[in-house]
């Protein structure tokens, strides 16, 4: 079933993981959606919209964002208010990038910084049974990596903390975690979250010889 372009969705729940990331959940609009898609989603006066990965797996009955909300931003900030019963202007699913769709699970690797890990987050609740061989993960502070344990039971987890040092991270951008990848020519490599990690990874995969057919990007945020 399709949804029209500007349908709403009635909030169920807003949760705080960290002082800066929340996760919104609405009511299901009745479409489906591939992990991987987005939704605009617009601030409650509805006159402004940025996309959201859809954090949720294919089946469950409420569809989840992970948002991090950035100081004046103009729809983070609004969503960051939302309360139980209010409703949001949202678009029908889109997008491109398949986490997993090019590779069997067994020979796809995840790279996620921050909020990256929504479409994650997605395919991991909707084909449990097929994990990725690694999913490397990298935020700046170890508060900052959500759902860690949810995350270490369903796939081979690497966590990478750039500004502190945490017991059960590496110390590091999560790039310092690239060397341990497999590196054997059918591996399809998924990327999301900050512009510079995406160039990076690309970057550090094409000089070892991975063609750009196998390496899929979804850009979040460019460094400021
Ligand atoms: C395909 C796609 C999917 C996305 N999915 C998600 C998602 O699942 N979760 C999520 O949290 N975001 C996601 N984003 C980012 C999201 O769309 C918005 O860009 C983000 O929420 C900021 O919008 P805003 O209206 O709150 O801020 P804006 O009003 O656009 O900007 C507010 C201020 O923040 C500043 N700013 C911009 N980038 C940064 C940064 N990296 N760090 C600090 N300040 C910055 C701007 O300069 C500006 O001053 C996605 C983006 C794309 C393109």
């Amino acid at each position: 079933m399709s949804i029209p372009d500007e349908n709403r969705a009635v909030v169920r729940s807003l949760t705080w993981h960290t002082p800066d990331i929340f996760e919104l959940g609405v009511e299901h609009p009745g479409c489906a959606f591939v992990p991987g898609d987005c939704v605009a989603l617009y601030q409650r006066q509805g006159t402004a919209s940025r996309p959201y990965s859809i954090a949720s797996g294919i089946h469950d009955e409420t569809w989840r964002f992970l948002i991090r909300r950035l100081p004046g931003g103009e729809v983070s900030a609004d969503l960051a208010q939302c309360a139980p019963g209010d409703s949001v202007r949202i678009t029908p699913p889109f997008g491109w990038f398949r986490p997993g769709q090019d590779a069997s699970g067994s020979s796809a690797v995840f790279v996620a910084t921050g909020t990256g890990i929504a479409p994650f987050w997605s395919y991991l609740r909707s084909y449990p049974d097929r994990p990725p061989v690694r999913c490397l993960y990298g935020v700046r502070q170890r508060a900052d990596a959500v759902a860690v344990e949810w995350l270490r039971e369903r796939c081979c987890l690497d966590l990478a903390v750039s500004r502190e040092t945490a017991p059960d991270a590496r110390h590091g951008r999560v790039t310092d975690l690239l060397p341990s990848l497999p590196l054997d020519g059918a591996t399809h490599y998924y990327l999301c979250g900050l512009d510079t990690m995406l160039d990076d990874v690309s970057r550090w995969l094409e000089v070892r010889g991975v063609g750009l057919a196998r390496i899929h990007r979804e850009c979040f945020f460019n460094a400021q």
